[in-house]
């Protein structure tokens, strides 16, 4: 082992055979400082990304070949695993049975989660969020691994490491959540601290097959063949968004998490122990945009900066948009829509675009893959 932690961890792994994923996340885990802190007896919470009831296949979720070997490799050491997420939608037995089942995660034979228990708690420390209401099962463990899936998002631009304990909010909450922080820069703080208060022992991020263009959940498999890890979800994002040729001033995460001094400005910076650039994936789709964020740094930040990014943001923003031809009419964007932006006419949802806050909860629990995130034309152009 070396005498340093890397700040982030990265192994080859070209499948999720089970014999391979056992072995690169053994060798992934070594290079990451290892697992010695897991000590007999101990209840290991493993916070999986189980997004929706789709199938591995989909790369949507984390694969269950890479959750059942670190489940067994927790058990070797004693320790008792138990697998969970609370994905959007209800927060109970029947609707969690789904999202087991189809993930893959029931056959896999790995301890699965039953406790949907809420509760209150305090963040003193929380920059924004200084309360919230969370997963009971997560507080009830005696240490954390956070084992997220790699994706583009409507929303933040980017879901790995740090956006995966969003999965600690009970799913009937999270539209509050939106609402309460609409804008990005404000929900990507909200999220760090969440990241802050839970403070996995391990990050580990499942980039064999991630999810590309309308990601979180109807975006398309795209192959990038390694695993990575930390102890840091910044510093491990901040190398995802170099491997899908994502720019980090475009994700809200990073852009939080620099601002606390968690996180370096670039990818450079980051001490990596693997050979990464192997994993560098050309043409992988995202979703992003000149936003606010970028506007605001043209500006020099502050007050002025500030104004200008809130008023060039609203000109540019990406906005979730219908494909009708796609659009079975089922009305869950209707139901999910934090701000009540969208009403049903002629059986196809319309979208409100000055009540809308851009949370994109309609696109992200689209059974359909019919609600888009699109940018308008001007932003388009300034891509160019
Ligand atoms: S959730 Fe998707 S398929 Fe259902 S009404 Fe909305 S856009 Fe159409
Ligand atoms: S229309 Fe979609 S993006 Fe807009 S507030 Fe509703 S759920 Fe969020």
């Amino acid at each position: 082992m070396p005498d340093r932690k890397p700040d982030v961890a990265v192994v080859p792994c070209a499948s999720y055979d089970p014999a391979l994923c056992r072995a690169a996340l053994e060798a992934l885990i070594e290079k990451a400082g290892g697992l010695d802190w897991v000590r007999p007896g101990m209840r290991i919470g493993v916070k999986a990304n189980l997004v929706a009831a789709m199938g591995p296949d989909a790369a949507a979720t984390t694969h269950p070949a890479l959750v059942k070997a670190l489940v067994d490799i927790i058990k070797e050491r004693g320790a008792s695993p138990v697998v969970g997420d609370s994905p959007g939608g209800l927060y109970n037995a029947v609707f969690l049975n789904r999202v087991y089942a189809a993930s893959g995660m029931n056959g896999a034979g790995v301890p699965l989660n039953h406790d949907y228990s809420t509760r209150e708690i305090e963040l003193p420390e929380a920059k924004l969020c200084k309360s919230a209401t969370v997963t009971g099962w997560l507080l009830d463990c005696d240490g954390i691994i956070n084992f997220a899936k790699l994706k583009s998002h409507g929303m933040m631009g980017l879901s790995a490491a740090a956006k995966n304990l969003f999965g600690s909010i009970p799913g009937t909450m999270k539209p509050e959540y939106h609402f309460r922080f609409p804008n990005p820069a404000d929900f990507a703080d909200m999220l760090v601290d969440l990241d802050e208060f839970w403070k996995p022992r391990l990050h580990l991020v499942d980039a064999v097959a991630a999810m590309e263009g309308n990601g979180p959940t109807a975006g398309s498999p795209k192959a990038v063949g390694c695993l990575l890890a930390g102890e840091n979800p910044h510093r491990i994002d901040l190398l995802c968004a170099k491997l899908i040729g994502l720019e980090p001033g475009t994700v809200p995460t990073l852009r939080a998490a620099q601002a606390r001094g968690l996180c370096p400005e670039t990818p450079e910076e980051l001490s990596i122990d693997g050979p990464w650039q192997d994993f560098v994936t050309e043409g992988f789709e995202i979703i992003t945009e000149r936003n606010g964020l970028q506007f605001q740094a043209l500006m020099g930040g502050g007050k002025t900066g500030e104004r200008f990014s809130r008023f060039a943001g609203r000109l540019i923003a990406a906005r979730p948009t219908v494909e009708k031809a796609l659009c079975v009419g089922c009305r869950k964007c209707e139901q999910i829509c934090p701000a009540k932006a969208i009403t049903m006419k002629n059986k196809r949802p319309s979208v409100d675009r000055k009540a809308c806050i851009r949370c994109f909860c309609c696109q992200e629990f689209c059974p359909k893959g019919a609600m888009k995130v699109k940018r308008p034309p001007l932003a388009r152009l300034l891509e160019k």
